[in-house]
């Protein structure tokens, strides 16, 4: 039996200018618990006039110079999205909970990394709201010249279903702190928390219009993306879907960030510590049930140590079972759909037809005598880097182990790759760890860790994965213009 939740879920509306209402023609989806395959309850889908008046409500609340937003001060917007903070810390237990139902993600992660890290990104913007500044540059002495930095209008902020609530707090505090507007489009599969977020937006104190959620599938992205009157489009997701939004915002030429896919080399040396490194292979693939961007799906390790390495990586890994996603002892969850465990399984036959040696795991199983979608932990050795299953973003619990001889050869397959997200090295060498660093093509390397974030750092991709960067002060550069003034003084 999966524990039962003691949550009651109501059906979702759409949140537009201040009011919760259906859609324009009260189309309705399931939100669907994955954990069980059951209807957890109904989700508005926003149909082509919802999404048109939530853009106009963003743009007059953004335009109106005398409107409640554009009036209230830096600091004042700060305390908004501290107050923002304060109650998600409040409600944290109920919207882990909200996440783990409507995403099949442990419990342990919702409530112990997500929130906590929700909660840390609206601390961080709130901080930086009065910390927005230009500067002053001497030209010369017949004029004042200066820079201002200003909000560049209205957000549109589409996200994924892996991480629903966190990778919205990673747009909307940004772009909140900076003074823009926003219309936030949560991913179809996962609306629940966006939706209990706009509620406690609103009671923290945003004016009407400065945040409005319009849920449903990619249409209700695409109309976003299209719309004349937004400004710019944050997006997390696929590169697929990235490339296709990237050439529908090129109309109006609306700013872009691109958050996207990956396929993140985790390299172990000989020389590093092999108990750590295990540690951190399995956390960089199962942690999130692989459903990370970031996740360490290709492991390369130094043929000297590969036998002893593979055994107890293997023996860690068996003693993974998928469990209740409720169940706080639980760290192997549900996959987030149907959809996507068809996927994965679909990878695991491509990666047996390939040549690949199926170490462990490779099947569906149930969990509590329910039908839910949980894959086994997997393992492939015997890899090739051009396999589809090493060149490919899986997205589930699926590791590709690959040997290496030597440090130019793990570097050039390292990079052979059209991702750039993240990557890892384990070595004890300084010398080693410092030329890695530099040689890898990624948004982020970590040496002997795997997947540590925090609200100060920097996160984004090279290549495919996209660009722009999310969180730290990096972030107030893509929802900010820069605007020179030129004061003659002659
Ligand atoms: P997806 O691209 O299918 O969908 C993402 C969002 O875009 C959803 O809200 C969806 O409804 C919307 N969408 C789909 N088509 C659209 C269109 N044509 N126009 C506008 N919006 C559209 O991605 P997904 O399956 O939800 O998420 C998984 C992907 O996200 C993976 O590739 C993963 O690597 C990536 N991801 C990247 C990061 C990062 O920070 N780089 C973080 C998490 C996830």
């Amino acid at each position: 039996m999966l524990t039962a939740t003691k949550i009651t879920v109501a059906p979702c509306k759409l949140l537009i200018n201040g009011e919760w209402t259906d859609s324009a023609d009260g189309k309705s989806f399931d939100s669907v618990n994955p954990a069980t395959g059951e209807v957890l309850t109904k989700v508005a889908e926003a149909a082509h006039e919802d999404v048109d008046r939530s853009v106009k409500a963003a743009r007059t609340a953004f335009d109106d110079v005398n409107g409640k937003w554009r009036r209230i001060s830096a600091s004042e917007r700060g305390r908004i999205l501290w107050r923002i903070a304060d109650l998600i810390e409040k409600h944290i237990d109920e919207l882990a909970e909200l996440e783990t139902l409507d995403n099949g993600k442990p419990i342990f992660e919702s409530r112990h990394v997500d929130m906590p890290m929700v909660v840390d990104v609206f601390r961080y913007y709130a901080g930086i709201a009065t910390k927005i500044q230009g500067e002053t540059i001497n030209v010369n002495e017949t004029a004042f010249t200066y820079t201002l930095r200003e909000p560049v209008g209205v957000v549109g902020a589409i996200i994924p279903w892996n991480f629903p609530l966190l990778l919205a707090s990673w747009k909307l505090a940004p772009a909140l702190a900076c003074g823009n507007t926003v219309v936030f489009k949560p991913a179809e599969q996962t609306s629940l928390t966006a939706v209990r977020f706009g509620e406690i937006a609103m009671e923290a104190g945003l004016p009407p219009g400065v945040l409005n959620i319009v849920t449903g599938g990619p249409e209700v992205g695409a109309l976003l993306v299209k719309h004349p009157l937004v400004d710019k489009i944050a997006f997390t997701g696929s590169t697929a879907v990235g490339k296709e939004i990237m050439k529908e915002a090129a109309d109006s030429l609306k700013r872009i960030t691109l958050e996207l896919g990956g396929k993140s080399p985790n390299i172990v040396f000989a020389d590093g510590d092999l108990d750590q490194a295990v540690k951190g292979a399995i956390n960089g693939i199962f942690y999130g049930k692989g459903e990370v961007c970031n996740a360490g799906s290709r492991l390369f390790v130094d043929r000297k140590v590969h036998d002893e390495f593979m055994t107890k990586l293997v023996e860690r890994t068996k003693k993974m079972c998928p469990g209740d996603p409720l169940d706080p002892k639980t760290r192997l969850g549900a996959l987030v759909s149907e959809k996507q465990m068809n996927t994965v399984l679909g990878y695991i036959e491509a990666g047996k037809k390939e040549g690949a040696n199926l170490v462990t795991g490779g099947r569906r199983v149930p969990v509590g005598g329910n039908e839910g979608y949980f894959v086994e932990p997997t393992i492939f050795g015997a890899v090739k880097n051009d396999m589809r299953i090493a060149q490919e973003e899986i997205f589930g619990p699926v590791l590709a182990v690959i040997e290496f001889d030597d440090l130019e050869e793990v570097i050039e397959a390292a990079n052979k790759n059209v991702y750039g997200l993240a990557a890892a090295v384990w070595t004890r060498d300084v010398k080693r760890a410092h030329l890695m660093t530099k040689r890898l093509r990624a948004g982020t390397v970590w040496v002997n860790t795997y997947g540590l974030m925090d609200a100060a750092l920097p996160f984004g991709g090279y290549k495919q994965s996209g660009f722009g960067r999310e969180l730290g002060a990096h972030a107030v550069e893509h929802y900010t213009e820069l605007k020179s003034v030129w004061l003659n003084i002659a």
